[in-house]
């Protein structure tokens, strides 16, 4: 891996360095990785007027095939330096190998392939309407882009999220400005470099940087920008709501969850066990669909704590770069600090830890950086702050029930709605009880199996729309209806 790597703004095909700047931090042992330069609102508003002018002069008069071709380029070339992509997302998350060239990079590539072949195949409406004189129309619809898309992303999958929508907000023709965490820049630098490299016009992508705090109403509340699509907490979601609402755009919204694990007693229990144990402590629980309440039916209870609790302790945690370690750190030590403060709560709410609770002691320089232990407690109420509020770390919350109905009705029991899994081996009962629960995904004896042409997105609290495949095209354009009078002769 390279040694410091400072990170610049990338506005209207130029990489900018600004006046203001703050650190990179290398999670696996708090070092420095570079600066990141800051985005201010001049540059923003640079930003977003070679935007406009690439939507309506370069990029957005390209044909289909053209942009397409350009953003596989992309893809291509995000593949050949796949490398460099692992790298620089370790260096800023601290995730596991396997994760990244399982997950999170492949993704990304898959996210420009997918919807630049996607984007070909996006219809339209027709209806002839029959006028009462006998005459009649013939109605269309136009797909049109929706201008200049603002893309605000989170940490914990950043090239893989990030991708998720800029891929599908520049198929359909619209120019994008980025906005990835502070946190987690880097690989969205490299793409800012990608996008140079293959020649996608001038303006069509731009990247800012900068603390969403100091520089988000800038973007979200700007009148030339005609959409906002955000992925971040539900808190940062409600304050984006009231920012953007003067300018009345559209705003997509991907939020925070809690979600539920069922494992019935019909569950074949060591899939179901793995199956958990993967969905909470895969990302180190970073992920927004990683299961935090689990829920196991009274005659197989004691057995999956055991098993869990046997997964949790064979967990390897350690240096990200060891191809055996599953959990790296906690992106930040202020992220570490909240989920500590959580486990903290827990013990303060009464719970009974079966397993973690804690920081893992290494005796070098890791000890700067911000590990902590995969955790398992049970013993307390549904009503807890515990089970209620979302602590997206590597901990879940174990408790028993009885029957579907009174499963269904606790597992919805929550201000958030984004995932959920059922563990049975009962094809009915699947059927039965995914349909009862009030969230946007649900997996039945697997976990984060995605198809990129499905919906993706959460109820309640955890989000506004649904994007992946048509329904991101349908996010990202215009449907513009064209009426024809045909007369009757
Ligand atoms: P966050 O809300 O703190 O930050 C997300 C992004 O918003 C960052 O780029 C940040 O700089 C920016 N931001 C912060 N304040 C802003 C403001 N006032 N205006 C505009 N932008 C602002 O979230 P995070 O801590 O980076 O990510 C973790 C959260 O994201 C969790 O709640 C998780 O559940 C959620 N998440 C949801 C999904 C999903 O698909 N539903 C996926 C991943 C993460």
């Amino acid at each position: 891996m390279s040694n410091i790597q400072d990170l610049y703004c990338y506005v209207d095909g130029e990489f900018v360095e600004t006046r203001q700047c703050f650190d990179n931090i290398n999670p696996v042992d708090g070092s420095k990785i570079g600066d990141i330069y800051q985005a201010d609102k001049p540059l923003i508003d640079q930003a977003v007027h070679a935007a406009r002018h690439a939507q309506q002069h370069s990029w957005g008069k390209m044909t289909v095939n053209q942009r397409c071709a350009l953003l596989h380029k992309v893809a291509d070339r995000m593949a050949e330096r796949e490398q460099e992509f692992i790298d620089a997302e370790m260096r800023d998350t601290g995730k596991s190998l396997h994760q990244l060239k399982t997950i999170d990079i492949p993704r990304g590539t898959a996210n420009f392939r997918t919807f630049a072949d996607m984007v070909k195949f996006q219809g339209g409406e027709t209806f002839i309407t029959e006028q009462a004189n006998g005459d009649k129309a013939l109605n269309y619809t136009v797909n049109k882009p929706l201008g200049v898309v603002a893309i605000i992303s989170p940490w914990n999958l950043p090239l893989l999220l990030a991708t998720w929508k800029i891929a599908p907000a520049m198929a359909c023709g619209n120019s994008v400005i980025v906005k990835p965490s502070e946190e987690t820049s880097s690989t969205m630098y490299l793409l800012a470099q990608i996008m140079d490299e293959v020649g996608i016009p001038k303006g069509a992508f731009n990247l800012i940087l900068g603390r969403g705090t100091d520089i988000g109403d800038a973007i979200t509340a700007h009148t030339g920008i005609n959409a906002v699509t955000f992925t971040g907490a539900s808190k940062t979601g409600k304050h984006i709501m009231n920012s953007a609402a003067n300018t009345v755009k559209p705003l997509s919204f991907e939020l925070g969850g809690k979600n539920a694990a069922i494992v019935f007693a019909d569950a074949d229990l060591a899939k179901a066990v793995k199956g958990v144990a993967r969905s909470t402590f895969t990302n180190c629980g970073q992920v927004c669909l990683c299961t935090e309440k689990v829920y196991v039916q009274r005659s197989i209870f004691a057995e999956f704590v055991d098993g869990l609790k046997r997964e949790a302790e064979n967990i390897t945690i350690g240096y990200p770069t060891d191809e055996k370690v599953f959990m790296g750190p906690l992106v930040s030590q202020a992220h570490q600090q909240k989920v500590l403060a959580c486990y903290q709560l827990a013990k303060d709410e009464g719970a009974t830890f079966i397993s973690g609770g804690g920081v893992p002691k290494f005796n070098d320089e890791r000890d700067n950086g911000y590990f902590i232990e995969p955790t398992i407690i049970t013993d307390l109420d549904d009503t807890s702050r515990t089970n209620q509020e979302e602590i997206f770390g590597p901990i879940c919350h174990v408790s028993v029930f009885d029957d579907e109905d009174e499963v269904l009705q606790r597992a919805n029991n929550t201000e958030y709605g984004l995932a959920a899994s059922i563990w049975t081996e009962n094809l009915s009962r699947a059927h039965r009880t995914a349909a009862q629960l009030d969230v946007g995904l649900v997996w039945v004896n697997t976990w984060f199996l995605r198809d990129l042409r499905t919906p993706f997105g959460g109820m309640k609290l955890s989000g506004v729309g649904r994007e992946g495949g048509q329904h991101s095209l349908g996010f990202y354009s215009e449907p513009s209806n064209v009426c024809i009078q045909i007369d009757q002769q």
